[in-house]
């Protein structure tokens, strides 16, 4: 089967088309209009077989989780996804493969209400690199640097399910089966939390989506917001499935340091609190609060008022944050 004709079945004409896109897959551009007074977001995320998921995934689970790390990101910014580009990489023609991946694919855009409108079809170790681009009105953009002391610390949803689903996946975690399945589907499956993206820009102060982990994350909003944090480890919200399947201290270190959850973690002003409660509770978007921005750098953590010493990051429980 030729690039083209891979194109035409698989790639083409996948879904409701979007009235911006005035030309998509099948010209040497795509062409797309931004609405008046909205800014363009841009994000890329590659997955490699073996390094960003295990060799034997199914291809609707590869196209999925393609999917909802670049929608992550939009939905870090507060952009409304729009418009994906799809470069593919594969080391064969298997048309049962494409045939599952393109309809995976087709059906998240659908749900999401994006198309695809171009790519790349190449020959190699089997690869995907997606860029994904939204909108969002100029003066809403969500960045990672506007953190401020004072400021309360959320996240949506539960942490640390993604990093225990890895774990069963490679078989060092086992437990009750429902558990497990609900673990390896927060693993294979994230959610990109693309209404509270949206719900949440202009409110909050900053927002990144957890995608290495909380610490790791975290501390990116630090560093650029040039501030600290206390972080209450008994607060961290964490799912039924979780505590039946690993001991509280356990839970506690996924939490803390597992990555790939995609759940949003933002900031919001005192002033603005019920407000973005409130609204969040409308659209029914479960958010915990973990802490609160200091004017002291570093990252501190507590559990029940004490200190809490971390593996996840070589026990300490004060850490730096990178210059
Ligand atoms: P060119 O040689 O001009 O780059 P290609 O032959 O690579 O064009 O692609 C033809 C058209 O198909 C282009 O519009 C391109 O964006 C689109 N395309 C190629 N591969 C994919 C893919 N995997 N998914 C979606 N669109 C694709
Ligand atoms: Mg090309």
């Amino acid at each position: 089967m030729q690039e083209f004709s891979i194109i035409e079945q698989y790639f083409k004409n996948q879904t409701q088309p979007r009235r911006d896109v005035l030309i998509g897959v099948g010209d040497d551009c795509a062409i797309t209009a931004i609405p008046p007074n909205h800014v363009l977001a841009t994000t890329t995320d590659t997955l490699v077989s073996g390094v960003h998921f295990l060799p034997d995934t199914a291809p609707a689970d590869i196209a999925q989780k393609a999917l909802a790390v670049n929608l992550s990101d939009l939905a870090a910014v507060g952009a409304t996804p729009a418009w994906i580009n799809l470069a593919l990489t594969l080391p064969s023609t298997n048309e049962e493969w494409l045939a599952d991946f393109s309809d995976a694919f087709a059906r998240m855009c659908e749900y999401y209400g994006v198309n695809l409108i171009g790519g790349d079809t190449t020959r190699g170790p089997l690869s995907i690199t997606l860029t994904a681009q939204g909108f969002v009105p100029a003066e809403s953009v969500a960045t990672r640097s506007g953190a401020q002391p004072g400021d309360y610390i959320y996240v949506t949803g539960t942490l640390g399910d993604a990093g225990a689903g890895l774990a069963v996946l490679k078989g060092e975690l086992s437990g009750a089966e429902h558990a497990v399945q609900y673990a390896v589907a927060r693993h294979l499956n994230p959610t990109p939390r693309v209404l509270a993206g949206t719900s949440l820009r202009r409110k909050i102060t900053s927002c990144i989506d957890i995608s290495d982990g909380l610490i790791g994350d975290l501390k990116h909003i630090l560093t650029a917001s040039s501030v600290g944090a206390v972080v209450r480890v008994e607060d961290l919200p964490l799912s039924p499935a979780m505590t039946e399947l690993v001991s509280l201290e356990h839970a506690y270190e996924l939490a803390l340091g597992a990555g790939d959850d995609y759940e949003l973690l933002f900031t919001i002003n005192e002033a603005h609190l019920d407000e973005v409660l409130t609204e969040l509770h409308s659209v029914s978007i479960a958010v915990t609060c973990i802490g609160q921005i200091t004017g002291q750098k570093g990252l501190e953590l507590k559990l029940h008022n004490q200190a809490y010493l971390t593996q996840t990051h070589s026990y300490q429980h004060e850490i730096p944050l990178d210059e």
